[in-house]
């Protein structure tokens, strides 16, 4: 899923001296160069693109990251008329929407697959759908996804980004790139690198050759994009949680790291977590020079919503650190509920700017 630039707008973003020196909070959302959403819960009719995009743009959001198949070029079209970039999420591990043929399939530890996500999810579980289980919770993720190292992926994802690339796309957003259970794949591929890998790193922990595999796709598909298709942005989520280390995507070969800092589903963490991710987001420190962490923030309405005190508070929380990129999701739930709605616009707002929080 859940993934945005210099943004048409970006320009109007520049923050002064002034507001360096301030010395406190306010105005520093209007730093932010970058503000995506993702919409998925408003089908994709062409009749409801001008909706989305109209709608993304009222709250402030100055890109759109696509999750859909459908409508690519309207889409695209219309983000470009209104000034907001376009970007293109792709799934390089998901068999869905990649849709190629004979994918090496992941391949999870014994027992595994009777965890809740994968044969059924209990009455009452609080399952987190690829966010960090709940503490003490074991789940997977529902899907079959293909494995990491099956060099097929890295093939079959380009032509679709060079799909993106012709519609137009600004760029592209790698979501679900991780592993089912969160933390491992023992199909015979990863069985086989893992043995090999294990002779000339024998101390090493088995968390690490795992969490290199998924370094190295992000790596080589970032190289392959920036190679070929130098004007497109890279942009990601790193989703599902990577439970060995939530915070690999500081070597990611990015321009902007989406990662979460606040999960769309019941227990809501707690606030005080948030704002320790977010910092540990936008401020971790990142390998590659310009990388610049993105936090995300979920929300979904009904049994999941979050007050908009709440919203207000994590929008503050990434103020505070300092960030220069955001990314709130899912757009068609925040546009049907103005409560909300209005607080995203307050905060995200050019009109935010020299407001006291
Ligand atoms: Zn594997």
């Amino acid at each position: 899923m859940i993934l945005l630039v210099m943004v048409a707008a970006t320009g109007c973003h520049c923050f002064s001296a002034r507001e360096e020196g301030r010395g406190n909070t306010v105005g520093r959302l209007d730093r932010l160069e970058l503000k995506v959403t993702c919409c998925w819960n408003i089908p994709p009719a062409p009749e409801n693109i001008p909706k989305i995009v109209d709608g993304a743009k009222s709250l402030g959001f100055n890109a759109i990251a696509w999750t859909s198949r459908r409508q690519d070029a309207l889409l695209v079209k219309l983000c470009h008329e209104k000034g907001l970039k376009a970007y293109k999420v792709l799934e390089p591990l998901g068999i869905k929407k990649i849709r190629r043929e004979n994918p090496l399939l992941q391949v999870m530890e014994p027992g595994e697959e009777q965890l809740p996500g994968a044969a059924q999810i209990p009455k009452g579980y609080l399952y987190q759908w690829g966010g960090e289980p709940v503490a003490g919770n074991r789940e997977v993720h529902e899907s079959p996804l293909a494995c990491p190292n099956d060099p097929a992926v890295l093939s079959h994802t380009m032509v679709m980004v060079k799909e993106a690339e012709e519609i137009g796309y600004d760029g592209v957003c790698w979501d679900l790139i991780g592993y089912r259970n969160y933390h491992s794949c023992r199909c015979p591929r990863c069985t086989e690198c893992l043995a090999h890998w294990r002779k000339t790193n024998p101390s090493a922990q088995e968390s690490t050759f795992f969490e290199n595999q998924l370094v190295f796709l992000y790596n080589d598909l970032g190289s392959e994009v920036r190679k070929q298709y130098p004007r497109m942005a890279l942009l990601c989520h790193t989703y599902p949680e990577f439970t060995d280390n939530p915070f690999y995507g500081r070597r990611l070969n990015v321009d902007w790291c989406g990662v979460t800092v606040s999960w769309f589903f019941p227990p809501h963490w707690p606030m005080e977590k948030v704002k320790v991710l977010a910092d540990r987001v936008v401020n971790g420190g990142y390998e590659r020079p310009g990388v610049a962490g993105m936090p995300l923030i979920g929300f979904y309405a009904g049994d999941f919503r979050k007050s908009p005190e709440r919203i207000r508070e994590e929008l503050a929380a990434i103020k505070a650190v300092r960030a220069r990129a955001i990314m709130v999701d899912e757009l068609g739930d925040i546009l049907g509920d103005p409560e909300i709605a209005k607080v995203v616009r307050e905060a995200l707002s050019d009109r935010s700017e020299g407001r006291a929080d």
